[in-house]
């Protein structure tokens, strides 16, 4: 069965961007699966987390990661593995920078 996404598109799309993964900022990799309809395919992912992640920008990462290690920010209050709280905090910062720029065109 072809696969839905080869390797190499799945390759491309991350090099399209310099995202990093956002729980540990280690690097993106096509990682090998099946679909909802069982086609083999690759999506984006970090495997040293096993975890299927699009990652996000490394000023974003560094700035939730600074949220949770010097501000303490936690939104999951039992976690003892800070990564959880560090990819939370980057989607918080990645919607305030989303926000700012909506706010700054609306105000043009
Ligand atoms: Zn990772």
């Amino acid at each position: 069965m072809p696969y839905k996404i080869t390797k190499e598109r799945c390759q491309n799309s991350i090099d399209s961007t310099e995202y990093i993964c956002d729980y540990c900022g280690g690097k993106l990799e096509p990682i090998e699966t099946v679909d909802n309809s069982n086609n083999p395919t690759f999506w984006t992912g970090c495997k040293s987390c096993s975890r299927f992640t699009a990652g996000c920008p490394p000023t974003v990462f560094e700035i939730a990661k600074r949220m949770v290690e010097e501000h303490h920010f936690r939104y999951y209050k039992d976690e003892t593995d800070s990564k959880d709280n560090i990819s939370k905090a980057a989607q918080i910062v990645r919607l305030v920078q989303t926000l700012s720029e909506q706010i700054k065109e609306e105000s043009l």
